[in-house]
């Protein structure tokens, strides 16, 4: 029978008394042991660090238990894999326990730890034991800020639908407002490319030849601006271009600044977001591309950062305003210790390169509140509005 072993961390429900843990430890050492799952837990008095080993079907079934559980909060599933043996198979969840300071007695029980699977021969580098350790110096709870609470009414209040649309026979646009957490207001909207009639732009884009998806790309980005400059919003308006767009049609940039003086727009209120899927030919070709969009006041922002080519040398070389972070390290991060650790490590970066950092693809309230706490600024996604087809209004004065 193939063997997992599952790391997660929870937080102690404040109602749950400390004393009755051993009690607690018991219990759940017997039922683990009926179920055949070997562990360690450990605790510092506010957090737990839970090492489980058994088949997958036993540790998936203690999980879903564990999520209901009233005494814990906050689970984060840190790892999950198969293992070849059990590294902690006699420790059917022994308690390791320091309710004042969290290095000291801790430390020492992890040394026993660790010359316990020396003894074993086991792995002393295996990835629990680091994760053990990484938690008993703290750092899987350092970035607790506890209870940022906040909701954002004002913004859902504030998005109407235009009484009518500005249509383009062509390209239509949906926009999408990105939120503000701390003026509680809208302070952007992304212009999504549509087709007449609502069409999806993966799907526009799609069967055209490279050329003709370039000419696409440039060509709606007049409907944008057309649309943009009806609704009296004097936010920034966020475009998405290929790269490639922009080394196909270098003069792009020059005449899109050209025609916002014609329609009485502030182009220093443009964002143009770099959508890529492809790798770069030439780097540095684009590099001063992008630098002469930067002269012209317009804001630079990678898009969908830590997917595709959207990495960290595109983030060193390029270092744009923005960094809006890609959907799929945000999906459920209240949840996943990977995505947590991530995110606050490109928090880091961002903050110390002066970048700021925009969310996509927030979809709950749990995943708001956790990149609130996190520091998180900017938010994108259906939780707060989806794209609106057509045009939009919005009042950010209730
Ligand atoms: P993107 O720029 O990352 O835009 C965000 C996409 O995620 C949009 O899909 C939006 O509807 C969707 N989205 C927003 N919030 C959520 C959410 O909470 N959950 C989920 N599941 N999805 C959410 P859309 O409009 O289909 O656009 C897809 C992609 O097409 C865009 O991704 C962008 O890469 C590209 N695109 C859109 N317009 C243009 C354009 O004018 N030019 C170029 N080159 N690409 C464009
Ligand atoms: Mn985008
Ligand atoms: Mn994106």
């Amino acid at each position: 029978m193939q063997l997992f072993q599952l790391i997660y961390k929870s937080k102690k429900q404040p109602s749950f008394p400390v004393e009755n843990l051993s009690k607690f430890t018991e219990t759940i050492r017997k039922r683990n042991k009926a179920r055949g799952i070997t562990g360690v837990l450990l605790f510092d008095g506010q957090y737990f660090l839970q090492v489980l080993e058994g088949t997958d079907k036993s540790l998936t079934q203690l999980i879903s238990e564990i999520e209901t559980d009233k005494r814990h909060d906050e689970i984060t599933i840190i790892l999950k894999e198969p293992i070849m043996q059990r590294e902690h198979p006699n420790w059917g969840m022994r308690l390791i326990t320091t309710s004042g300071s969290l290095l000291n007695p801790l430390t020492e029980e992890i040394i026993s730890i660790s010359n316990h699977l020396k003894r074993k021969r086991h792995r002393t580098d295996s990835k629990s034991s680091k994760i053990i350790q990484a938690f008993s110096k703290g750092l899987w709870t350092q970035n607790d800020h506890q209870g940022v609470d906040k909701q954002c009414n004002n913004l859902l209040g504030g998005l109407v639908k235009p009484p009518q649309n500005v249509l383009s026979e062509k390209h239509q646009f949906a926009f999408q407002p990105i939120y503000d957490a701390h003026l509680d207001s809208i302070c952007c909207v992304e212009g999504l490319l549509r087709g007449p009639n609502g069409e999806s732009p993966i799907s526009m884009f799609a069967n055209l030849p490279t050329s003709e998806r370039y000419q696409l790309d440039v060509e709606s980005k007049y409907s944008a601006l057309n649309i943009f400059v009806c609704q009296k919003f004097d936010g920034y308006l966020s475009l998405n271009l290929l790269p490639g767009t922009l080394i196909e049609h270098p003069k792009l940039v020059t005449k899109l600044i050209a025609y916002c003086k014609q329609i009485n727009l502030d182009p220093k209120k443009l964002i143009i977001e770099i959508t890529e899927q492809e790798a770069f030919e030439n780097i540095n070709d684009f590099i001063f591309i992008v630098n002469h969009i930067r002269a012209a006041g317009i804001q630079i922002a990678i898009d969908d950062f830590g997917s595709g080519y959207a990495g960290l040398s595109l983030l060193s070389q390029l270092q744009p305003h923005k960094l809006k972070i890609d959907r799929a390290i945000i999906g459920d991060v209240h949840h996943s210790g990977p995505q947590q650790v991530i995110l606050e490590a490109i928090f880091h970066i961002a903050n110390r390169l002066g970048i700021e950092v925009i969310v996509e693809g927030v979809e709950k309230e749990e995943e708001f509140k956790w990149l609130l706490n996190l520091g998180i600024r900017y938010f994108q996604g259906y939780y707060f509005a989806k794209p609106i087809f057509g045009g939009f209004s919005i009042d950010n004065s209730n």
